[in-house]
């Protein structure tokens, strides 16, 4: 893998975030955020939210919502699909009597993309899958502001939003400038009541987005300089005593934001593709999924990979093994297929005849090691 070409790899036409809120109880600045748009703005406010927050009334203030805005629950029960946001969008653009100004995701990678979805969706005609890929949406999407309650995504950052086809299987986003947030708020005290593991599985997403990025082929200044800050925050989070007290929450929201502003001006690598080869055939969740990659990384980026199952045994959680023992050959062959369609990270990370390196025999080995 190439580290010495970044000065040749232009950023052409990528954005950051329009407006960003960082720090402690900073989700109470919600309210007037809403309710300045609606001063501003004509139309409703759709809201997009994690199930797992529906008994808890901790966002908004009782009468910041009108009778024509929208409040959705999120199931995260399964990753994002076409199904989801076609259906989310449907219900929206069939309703005569609205016309959204504002979308609002509030809740993990899952439900920020669903809302980033929707709100491309709202504005170009046809269906989430005409617009998985590059640059292919043609109009500015809703306004909208995202809220991140679990970090490490960089969704909240990123200029995509993924999810699979549930026809062709393929697992890819809406890349695209109009796909990033006008607004986001970070506030780590969110992240509080996240579960150890799904906290680590999801916050080491952005420790593999870094190393990805770096052992490309595709490097540049801007993402190396993102990358490398938001490596040093992980390592610090991951290697302490503690990944979720109060210091490491705060450091773990601005290494996902810095993260996700890293991939949007470079590619992913190995590891993506085969997570996205085990979410799609097994129904693995993105953060378990690439950690379960990482049992078979030491090939491809050993010194990672041995810091990767320091961090976990610091942090004492679980990664569940053996996942592709038993597979049918059907299944090694989906694997394969779901995989090596990753073509732009392929390249990042093994050049364009990665072919010759992942053959079936060998993408069927490294399953085997997870
Ligand atoms: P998620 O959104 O699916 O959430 C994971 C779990 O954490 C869920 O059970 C959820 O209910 C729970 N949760 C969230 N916040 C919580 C809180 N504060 N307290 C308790 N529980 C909480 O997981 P994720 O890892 O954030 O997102 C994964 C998705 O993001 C995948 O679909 C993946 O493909 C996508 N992704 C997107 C980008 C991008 O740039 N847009 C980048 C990487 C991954
Ligand atoms: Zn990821």
């Amino acid at each position: 893998m190439s580290k010495n070409n970044f000065i040749k790899n232009p950023v052409n036409y990528t954005r950051n975030v329009g407006n960003y809120i960082f720090g402690s109880g900073s989700i109470s600045n919600l309210d007037s955020i809403l309710n300045k748009r609606k001063k501003e703005v004509d139309g409703e406010i759709i809201i997009f939210i994690d199930k797992y927050f529906k008994n808890e009334n901790k966002f908004l203030k009782k009468n910041t919502l009108g009778k024509k805005d929208i409040l959705f629950y999120v199931d995260t029960e399964k990753e994002p699909d076409t199904v989801i946001v076609n259906k989310f969008s449907n219900l929206i653009l069939e309703n005569q009597n609205l016309n959204p100004s504002t979308v609002v995701g509030i809740g993990g990678g899952s439900t920020m993309d669903i809302s980033k979805a929707v709100s491309n969706l709202l504005t170009n005609p046809g269906k989430a899958e005409d617009y998985q890929g590059w640059d292919l949406l043609k109009n500015p999407s809703i306004y909208k502001i995202g809220i991140p309650t679990i970090f490490g995504t960089g969704s909240e950052s990123t200029r995509t939003c993924v999810m699979t086809n549930s026809i062709t299987g393929l697992k890819l986003g809406m890349n695209s400038n109009y796909s990033i947030f006008d607004q986001i708020i970070l506030d780590p005290d969110l992240t509080m009541s996240v579960p150890r593991n799904q906290y680590f599985w999801t916050g080491v997403d952005t420790y593999i987005h870094c190393i990805e990025s770096l052992n490309g082929n595709y490097r540049n200044v801007i993402s190396d300089s993102y990358s490398l800050q938001a490596l040093k925050l992980c390592k610090d989070i991951f290697h302490s005593d503690d990944m979720m007290d109060h210091v490491n929450r705060s450091k773990m929201a601005v290494a996902s934001y810095l993260g996700g502003c890293a991939i949007a001006s470079s590619f992913l690598g190995l590891i993506h593709p085969l997570s996205a080869g085990l979410s799609v055939v097994l129904g693995l969740h993105h953060g378990v999924a690439n950690c379960i990659v990482m049992r078979a990384m030491k090939e491809f980026y050993n010194e990672e990979y041995l810091e990767f199952w320091e961090m976990v045994n610091r942090q004492s959680v679980h990664i569940p093994s053996g996942v592709c023992n038993l597979l049918t050959e059907d299944q090694y062959e989906s694997l394969y297929n779901s995989t090596i369609i990753h073509e732009k990270p392929l390249t990042n990370a093994l050049g364009s005849s990665f072919k010759e390196i992942l053959t079936k025999k060998k993408v069927k080995e490294i399953f085997k090691k997870m």
